[in-house]
């Protein structure tokens, strides 16, 4: 006798399991690819393991899934033969979320299902589908190679139960039992579509009973009486002329888990010195966790039609990490491993004609009449796009063409404006392409620093995502143009300009209030200066020559790093009332007063976090008292 034990679920996945049930009801059928796209990939473990130990085989020869009914039980069953489960291996994948992305993906959610369903989008949904048509749900499992098998059962609520149970077949069993309003699903014809629609290119057979179910055929189910239902003819193998967009979303919906369309699909024969197939595809809804570093997916690499292995990294570039599909070779050995792929020729030869494919392809669309699809890539990718200009030198140009950014021009906070078409309008006399780096798009738009470029009319970049800082270091120029920060200190020209109409006298007295300023807070400040480049602002901070960025330096303290106190440089806008007044006092007591205001209101526009807020509001209050 075995005993039955009982594990609740992760709250994490009662939760996403309602979300899931709610926003896929009016796609309901997609459960039957979910599962078999899962019993595939067993296959395919399957026979790449038994490459190199036959016996796993169990003297089995075919690999299938059976999908199954019966109308009596109101079941659904869905079979495979392939690598199996151990009990640990249940526990694992099936109602446990391990991967702390993935919660942390959940702890985001509102619990307001309308508000929340959109983030499903960026989910992949798999086994959990299931509970989206049935009410309990029995998965019996063995491991290939092993003699226990497990029993895994759940109303899909709060609880599953664990027993340890007889299994002759290696591989997978999945009983659904159906919801009261799911009888569609219990109709030979219904089932046959869906899979033909959905899975005709799984690669493995894909088989049903011949004849519409009935007590003479339950009670003898021998597989003589099944048929296949599928084409099993992977799709990359057949030529795209004969190939249907919707076949092609199909294939990408069985082998992403996304239910979204993708954006692009991207499928080339190359025969030759090297010959392989890759079928790529461009998603058009980032996943939840592209920043994860443990995360799955991604390209599954084939050796003739052979599966080898998943989220072949080695395939693809870090920044292309969003790229899915398969690549099926006919040079690398059946036992490679993640390993030999590291320093493969082959794999590199490869590697770099898709990742050309993909960049082309992007580029293509870049250039499109109608933008809106590049768009759409842009928003959920373009962030991991700017890690190719650091990443992928030998492409830094083309990628360089593909990048978009918010500008001081554009009223809009979305990224549009391409690097050609900053270069296209920029000012006559403009000599460089010019921007600012901040914490939030807010932040850059508001900055002090944009003031005489607005008056002058030249167009600013407004860089808010974190890797923009790392980009600008890594991009000097576009098309011969320097990119340079508005707050670096070498923007003399502009200051140069304005100093030549200056009379002696004028310098003199500048140079006694940027003397009486400095001497007054010497330790928090490298140098004070007039500055030119505010109209509206009474000063701002810049760093100084040699020292990093305020905002890189804020960026690395939050990463836990340790940043030497860099003090700026403050400089003051002399035609403002504030600075006038500065300048018309005496007192060394209030000349400090002011000069911390300054300094610190300034710091404050940048984003900074002064140490004494409370100090500052003090001054603050005590000068405005002042002056009433
Ligand atoms: P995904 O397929 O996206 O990884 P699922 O929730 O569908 O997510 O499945 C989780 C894991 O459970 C799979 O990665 C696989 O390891 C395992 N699994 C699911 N179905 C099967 C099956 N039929 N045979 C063997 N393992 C399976």
């Amino acid at each position: 006798m075995s005993s039955v034990e009982t594990h609740a679920f992760q709250t994490e996945v009662n939760q996403l399991l309602k979300l899931m049930i709610h926003a896929l009801y009016s796609n309901k059928e997609i459960f039957l690819r979910e599962l078999i796209s899962n019993g595939s990939d067993a296959l395919d473990k399957l026979r790449f393991e038994a490459v190199s130990d036959d016996s796993l085989n169990e003297g089995e020869e075919e690999l299938a899934i059976t999908v199954g009914f019966d109308k009596e039980a109101r079941t659904v069953t869905i079979t495979d033969n392939g690598i199996g489960m151990t009990r640990d291996e249940v526990i694992a994948n099936i109602g446990t979320i391990a991967n702390s992305g993935t919660k942390k993906f959940l702890e985001n959610m509102t619990g307001d299902q309308a508000k929340d369903s959109h983030l499903i989008g960026q989910f992949g949904v798999g086994f959990y589908a299931s509970f989206i048509v049935a009410d309990k749900v029995e998965l019996t499992t063995r491991k290939a190679g092993t003699t226990e098998a497990t029993k895994w059962t759940s109303a899909g609520e709060g609880d599953y139960t664990l027993e340890t149970v007889e299994k002759a077949q290696k591989g997978t069993e999945i009983v659904l039992h159906l919801k009261e309003d799911m009888d569609e699903f219990l109709e030979q014809m219904r089932l046959k579509t869906i899979i033909s629609t959905y899975s005709d290119h799984i690669s493995f057979p894909i088989k049903m009973l011949k004849t519409e179910w009935d007590e003479e055929a339950k009670a003898q189910k021998t597989t003589d009486e099944l048929e296949q239902v599928n084409k099993a003819t992977a799709i990359w193998t057949q030529p795209k002329s004969e190939l249907s967009d919707e076949e092609y979303k199909n294939f990408y919906q069985t082998i992403s888990h996304d239910f979204n369309e993708p954006l692009a699909h991207i499928h080339n024969k190359v025969e030759g010195t090297l010959e392989y197939t890759s079928l790529l595809y461009i998603p058009k809804k980032a996943p939840f966790d592209l920043y994860d570093r443990e995360r799955r997916y991604g390209l599954k690499l084939y050796v003739k039609r052979v599966f080898i292995m998943d989220d072949a990294e080695q395939l693809m570039p870090t920044y292309l990490r969003f790229v899915r599909g398969v690549i099926d070779s006919a040079d690398l050995p059946l036992n490679v491993s993640r390993e030999i792929l590291q320093s493969n020729k082959v794999v590199d030869k490869i590697r770099s004609a898709s990742v050309k494919r993909i960049l082309d392809e992007l580029t293509k669309l870049s250039k499109a009449e109608d933008q809106s699809s590049f768009e759409t890539f842009w928003d959920q990718f373009g962030q991991v796009i700017k890690e190719g200009v650091i990443e992928d030198f030998a492409n830094k140009d083309k990628i360089a063409k593909l990048l978009r950014f918010a500008t001081s021009k554009d009223d809009v906070q979305a990224q549009r404006v391409a690097l050609q078409t900053y270069v296209d309008r920029m000012q006559p006399d403009q000599e460089a392409i010019y921007f600012i780096t901040a914490d939030t798009h807010a932040a850059a738009k508001g900055s002090p620093h944009l003031e005489m470029f607005r008056k002058k009319g030249i167009e600013v970049l407004l860089l808010s995502d974190r890797i923009d800082e790392w980009l600008v270091s890594h991009m000097t120029e576009f098309e011969g143009k320097p990119l340079k920060s508005i707050t670096s200190a070498d923007l003399k020209a502009f200051d140069d300009e304005a100093e030549k109409e200056l009379t002696e006298e004028d310098k003199k007295a500048r140079e006694a209030l940027t003397e009486k300023v400095k001497n007054a807070i010497s330790d928090l400040v490298s140098d004070v200066k007039i500055t030119h480049r505010l109209t509206e602002s009474p000063a701002c901070v810049v760093s100084a020559d040699g020292d990093m960025s305020a905002h890189m330096a804020r960026m690395m303290e939050q990463m836990g790093q340790a940043i030497p106190k860099q003090n700026p440089v403050l400089e003051l806008n002399p035609d403002h009332a504030l600075v006038k007044k500065l300048d018309s006092i005496e007192d060394e007591a209030k000349v400090k007063q002011w000069s911390l205001f300054l300094l610190e209101q300034a710091q404050l526009a940048e984003g900074d976090q002064l140490e004494e807020p409370a100090e500052f509001i003090k001054r603050m209050n005590a000068l405005l008292s002042d002056m009433i």
